[in-house]
């Protein structure tokens, strides 16, 4: 691993929604030391200008187009961001039951939802159908014959797509690249053809478009640009099958700034698809795309307290009181995130490693960082929008944290902290 070395004149990467004042951080218009000292750290803070300002930029790439933003919801799925988004216009790419259940107290359009995943069980095909989904994402034959059964049993046909498997290397973490031959996910592009044909052939489904997603914190246009003109070629070998498509869906996975990387900007990758689309000869479809982490992911910090400050041999420890029960990307995937004092000190900085108090080595969220620290400092852990909270589990009876949306000055609860009650709800012992 390289080392990295803190800024002090670093800038937060949720700016300009996260930022400065005469030396205090700031979501938008709130003051953070204060929000902590009424709410309790760890604190997950979004920032509701930030979502729009994201969803903003798609919607600017997209003009007069006909494109369908699809929000990639497993990103994050509290309620309040899943409200904003559909306020703005937005359609749900879903992963479960579960997540469908969200969109419709969220006030979110099913007829905007694409349904993806491997493994949808025979109720969430139920729930979908009944809900009026825009399409399902199919990645299986099995799963195919399935949906067309539950939907020939309701009396309805489902509306699918089928998920292409285009065999490209999306060049990030092995375990969030999905586009690769040896991915669960999809269905190879050389089989495509003949899975189109036998979907054709069900009384339970039809056929509206063509779908894949490569895989995630993709920062170049390169990857999808491959996968694009597989599926353009795919596009027409269906044209000559008199197989008609209504959409074509190319996914999530637009790369955010966590460190130094440069993100991938909606209009650098709308802007080249729109090219190659007006360029294929074919007639024209609606384009859906199904961004997760892009719309949230710089949204969002996760603050924390420390609690101690331990000085061995080998390192300096910050602990604090967030841990990989709260924020699991830097123990899943070993994912660098920023670390800013909330209240930054003049004086003798030292490289820490910032961990939490959960039993396991792998509960750290960052090492090697320059910080001036003293006991009871708070932290912010940046871009930490996407895939935090919905990640979080009560690993070693923790709480787990409140999530706060900030609008302006004013600031809400989105989710309270579970209680130490709630830990236990739903166990029982034996008579
Ligand atoms: C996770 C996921 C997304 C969103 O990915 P991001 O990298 O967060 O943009 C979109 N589509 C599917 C099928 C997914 O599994």
């Amino acid at each position: 691993m390289t080392a990295h070395f803190a800024d002090p004149a670093r800038q937060p990467a949720g700016q300009p929604h996260f930022h400065f004042v005469n030396g205090v951080l700031h979501a938008e218009d709130v003051a953070l030391p204060a929000l902590c000292k009424q709410l309790g750290t760890p604190l997950y803070v979004y920032s509701r200008a930030a979502l729009h300002a994201n969803f903003k930029a798609y919607r600017d790439a997209i003009g007069e187009r006909d494109v369908l933003v699809c929000y990639g919801m497993k990103a994050n799925a509290n309620l309040a961001v899943l409200k904003e988004f559909a306020r703005a216009g937005a359609g749900f790419d879903i992963v479960s039951g579960g997540e469908l259940q969200r969109v419709v107290a969220a006030g979110g359009d099913p007829g905007k939802v694409v349904f993806s995943g491997v493994g949808k069980q025979v109720w969430e095909m139920e729930a979908a159908l009944r809900a009026g989904v825009k399409c399902f994402n199919v990645e299986s034959l099995p799963e195919l014959r399935r949906l067309s059964q539950v939907a020939s049993r309701l009396g309805v046909t489902a509306p699918v797509s089928l998920r292409v498997n285009p065999d490209v290397d999306a060049q990030t973490h092995p375990y969030i690249s999905t586009g690769l031959k040896e991915n669960k996910f999809g269905i190879a592009i050389d089989t495509a053809l003949e899975a189109y044909r036998v979907a054709a052939s069900l009384p339970g489904v039809r056929v509206v478009g063509v779908d894949c997603h490569i895989g995630s914190q993709i920062t170049d246009t390169a990857p999808y640009l491959d996968a694009l003109d597989k599926l353009l070629d795919l596009l027409r070998a269906l044209a000559d099958l008199d197989i008609s498509i209504a959409h074509l869906d190319i996914g999530g996975g637009l790369g955010i700034r966590y460190d130094d990387e440069t993100p991938l900007a909606p209009r650098a990758l709308l802007d080249k698809v729109f090219a190659r689309l007006d360029a294929s000869g074919l007639p024209p479809v609606q384009l859906v795309m199904e961004p997760g982490r892009s719309l949230v992911g710089n949204a969002g910090i996760l603050l924390t307290r420390v609690e101690y400050l331990k000085h061995t041999d080998a390192r300096n420890f910050a602990i604090v009181d967030a841990a990989m029960n709260d924020l699991m990307r830097p123990a899943l995937y070993e994912a660098w995130h920023g670390v800013l004092a909330v209240t930054p000190r003049s004086g003798e900085a030292l490289s820490y490693d910032v961990v939490g108090p959960v039993c396991e080595s792998a509960d750290w969220l960052a090492r090697e960082r320059t910080l001036a620290l003293r006991e009871g400092d708070l932290l912010a852990v940046e871009s930490a929008g996407a895939y935090g909270f919905v990640m979080a589990s009560t690993y070693n009876s923790r709480p787990r944290p409140a999530e706060v949306m900030v609008d302006g000055a004013n600031w809400h609860v989105v989710r309270t902290r579970d209680t130490l009650a709630s830990l236990t709800a739903g166990e029982s012992t034996l008579p």
